[in-house]
């Protein structure tokens, strides 16, 4: 087994144009790994740490201080060790020495454990995804945010992520049904909406002049049966990202403030006239009680934790003990290591959670997510529209691990389902 020689990091740019970490690896058997470190824009408040350099350059998002702590402090810790992900990961914490990798940067830590893992799938011969395989695998179903808001998109809309999920037997089917409801959407907007409509987000869906979450589920339930399908055939998810909309006490959404009891009632209505197979972070960050009031009250919609939980295995057993939501988003950035957010996937699964990989809306043209999903069966991804090229690679990955995989199993809405 080889040892690992050399490290190198760059600083690359991301989607948004944004500045970040980009680590080359390389091994003395002749293995190499890459790993980009995506960004979020709707951060949880308790999610690992990102450093950047502050200052004129870039508007304060260089992020040469991390390359700094890479050189200076992650490299000298690496070099010589074996190619042991697990021990990596580890090293990576006792460098840092902070619980949120506030100190080298999760941006940094991030980018050097998927670096590390390619490597190592390297070493070994195999392809990424079968580092993780241990039982037969399930291709994640995808789920496609089609129309934008909040934080990721110029509207006026509260609601951050309008998602399809399409029920097929296959990834590549549900993939075109995705492709097909995006299409006919972009038309339907055009027209009655006129081609500013037709504007995308951080997270390539659509941003139209909305105001109100109606008119966005309206638009994508015409999308849907104008594209020939019923709505138990593409059903809808939300991700609210309330803590975006939360001021004061009371939640900003469709030119009304509500309390969390009205808002509550709102998504009760809202899944008695919608498909609604599921709603992300439904409430504010702190709001533990409501997450648990919504799940108990929507038996049939998965209620998802993202900034409530942000990917951190403790988190997922305390809202198992007291039953808020039934879902986890697993973003590795959030945690800061492969290794950690690998841990909250398995709680996950002992503990009946639904865990969905989840890209960020800052995102690059690493496909890592999509190896990580399917390698771990874990039952769903979510990866932005069906469009823009840092979105279309994990579903393309995806693609080719199907037609790889010719046994793989996919479950469609049903691995959503509660
Ligand atoms: C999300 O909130 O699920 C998301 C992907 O957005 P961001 O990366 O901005 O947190
Ligand atoms: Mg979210």
């Amino acid at each position: 087994m080889g040892v690992i020689k050399n490290i190198q990091g760059y600083e690359l740019l991301d989607s948004r144009g944004n500045p970040t970490v980009y680590v080359e690896v390389e091994t003395s058997s002749g293995a190499k790994g890459f790993g980009y470190a995506p960004s979020g824009a709707s951060t949880g408040k308790r999610e690992a740490v990102e450093l950047r350099d502050g200052g004129k350059r870039y508007g304060g998002m260089g992020v040469l201080k991390c390359l700094e702590a890479l050189n200076n402090r992650v490299k000298p810790a690496l070099l010589g060790q074996e190619l042991e992900p697990a021990l990596i990961d580890s090293i990576l914490e006792q460098v840092d020495g902070t619980r949120n990798f506030s100190s080298i940067g999760a941006n940094t830590s991030t980018a050097v454990s998927i670096a590390c893992h390619r490597a190592k799938a390297q070493e070994e011969g195999i392809e990424l995804y079968q580092l993780f395989l241990k039982e037969k695998l399930v291709l994640p179903t995808p789920m496609f945010n089609i129309i934008n808001g909040g934080k990721h998109a110029g509207n006026a809309l509260a609601i951050q992520e309008f998602m399809i999920v399409p029920h097929a037997s296959s990834f590549s089917e549900a993939l075109r049904i995705g492709v097909e409801v995006y299409h006919t959407l972009k038309n339907l907007l055009k027209e009655t909406k006129g081609a500013f409509s037709i504007n995308v987000g951080d997270e390539g869906g659509f941003a139209p002049p909305f105001t109100k979450t109606r008119e966005a589920l309206d638009v994508l339930r015409l999308a849907v049966k104008r594209s020939g399908y019923t709505e138990s055939e593409v059903m809808f998810a939300i991700d609210c990202a309330a803590s975006s909309f939360y001021r004061n006490g009371f939640y900003e959404i469709d030119q009304e403030k509500k309390n969390a009891d009205e808002l509550l009632e709102y998504y009760e209505r809202l899944a008695s006239e919608y498909p609604l197979i599921s709603i992300e972070d439904p409430f504010y960050e702190d709001d533990w009680e409501s997450f648990c009031a919504i799940t108990k009250a929507l038996r049939k919609t998965r209620i998802v934790g993202d900034d409530l939980l942000v990917s951190d295995s403790s988190n997922l057993k305390k809202a198992s003990e007291i039953g808020a939501c039934n879902g986890v988003i697993v973003k590795v950035n959030q945690v800061g290591t492969v290794s950690r957010a690998l841990n909250t996937v398995k709680s996950a699964k002992n503990l009946g959670y639904l865990a969905i990989i989840s890209h960020r809306s800052g995102e690059s043209v690493d496909d890592f997510i999509s190896h990580f999903a399917s390698g771990l069966s874990t039952g769903a991804i979510k990866s932005g529209a069906p469009a823009r090229g840092e979105r279309v690679c994990k579903y393309n990955r995806l693609l080719l691990i199907e037609a790889r995989e010719k046994g793989a199993l996919f479950n469609g809405i049903n691995s959503i389902k509660v």
